[in-house]
């Protein structure tokens, strides 16, 4: 990994990254493209002919730019960042991007989400520019089921990936949407994959996002349903601390034979985690989104390419963060949200 760099701005206001309910905004994640080489239906439906709107590359923030927006933040006092997308691996020269994240100093993790397609080659890259932690998603282990929800064969590709990655000693968390009558006959099999592999898997309640999105209460399951299913398998004890590790509760899963793994459930609608919440979000599109389930965005890229003053710029981000909702109210009105995923990222 790259000699840390000196930050921009070193100094930072402990009060900068607190919103307006006491919550700290430490935690940033970065969709790198909207672009993706898999077309999840519940991400990215392609079935309506007219192809997806796709942005533009000028339209997506230069490398030099997003370094520039990640100095202020960190400056401000945030310390851990997530790359998302659309697909980030699939953003040319992400490693050299991802190097010189890892040289600033005050950063102090990088993780990255993927679908895990580019994960066989590139998986010993991202090693070396710095990154220890992936998130892997995986709905299948059937390659004629992945096939029908990613629209493309490639299953055993990401499987190579994924154990390309462990080998090399990656920090591996799978990320299994939990759909029913789509992958609801999978999640004792993901539970075993926990127990017999050093990766956590985490079951995600699927999420009424974008105009498009194939949700309905019908595919719906919530982690407390989840948790029925995975407790059936053996003992289910929840990890203490485990509100730290992000959004998920985390639990051991005790086999009778004695062995165990990590098991977790991510509920953003049944039990949703707003009042811990600690994260912001810039899109590909160069907007900054407090929140995943609400439509409201800030136009960082207009005002950067203003030639804003970085001072300009933390206080669009410091107002971004007061803005921040206090919740979102998908449980009572699961209408759904109109932004689009992949632009989100997640
Ligand atoms: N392409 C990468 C991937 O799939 O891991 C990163 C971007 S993807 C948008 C980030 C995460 O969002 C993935 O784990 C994906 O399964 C999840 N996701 C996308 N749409 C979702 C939905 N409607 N409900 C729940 N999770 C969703
Ligand atoms: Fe691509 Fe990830 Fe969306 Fe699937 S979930 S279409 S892999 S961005």
């Amino acid at each position: 990994m790259a000699a840390k760099l000196m930050n921009i701005q070193t100094q930072h206001n402990a009060t900068d990254l607190v919103d307006s309910f006491s919550r700290t905004i430490s935690y940033l994640r970065l969709s790198l493209t909207d672009r993706c080489n898999l077309r999840c239906r519940y991400c990215m439906p392609d079935d309506k002919g007219e192809g997806l709107q796709m942005l533009r590359h000028e339209d997506l923030l230069s490398y030099e730019e997003l370094l520039h927006v990640v100095n202020i933040v960190v400056g401000m006092g945030m310390n851990k960042l997530r790359l998302t997308g659309g697909e980030p691996l699939v953003r040319k020269g992400v490693m050299g991007f991802i190097s010189s994240l890892s040289a600033i100093e005050g950063l102090e993790e990088i993780r990255l989400t993927t679908n895990g397609v580019l994960l066989g080659e590139k998986a010993a890259g991202l090693y070396d520019a710095g990154i220890r932690k992936l998130n892997i998603s995986l709905d299948t282990m059937r390659p004629e089921r992945f096939k029908a929800i990613t629209g493309v064969d490639l299953f055993h590709k990401v499987w190579q990936g994924i154990e390309t990655a462990r080998e090399l000693g990656f920090d591996i968390k799978l990320n299994v949407v939990a759909m029913k009558g789509v992958n609801d006959d999978e999640f004792v099999d993901f539970a075993k994959l926990a127990v017999e592999n050093p990766f956590q898997v985490r079951f995600i309640e699927f999420m009424p996002v974008g105009n498009d999105s194939t949700w309905d209460k019908g595919s719906y399951l919530s982690s407390k349903e989840l948790r029925e299913i995975i407790g059936g398998m053996g003992e289910l004890e929840p990890l203490p601390g485990c509100r730290m590790d992000g959004p998920a509760r985390v639990y051991s899963l005790r086999m009778e034979n004695g062995n165990s793994g990590k098991v977790g459930f991510i509920s953003p609608i049944s039990h949703h985690f707003c009042d811990t919440c600690n994260r912001l979000r810039l899109t590909s599109a160069g907007t900054l989104r407090a929140c995943l389930l609400h439509d409201r965005e800030a136009d960082l890229k207009s005002l950067l390419r203003q030639g804003a003053s970085d001072e300009e710029l933390r206080s669009l981000i410091r107002q971004t963060i007061l803005d921040k909702p206090k919740g979102h109210t998908l449980a009572d009105d699961p209408a759904h949200c109109s932004g689009q995923m992949s632009r989100i990222g997640g």
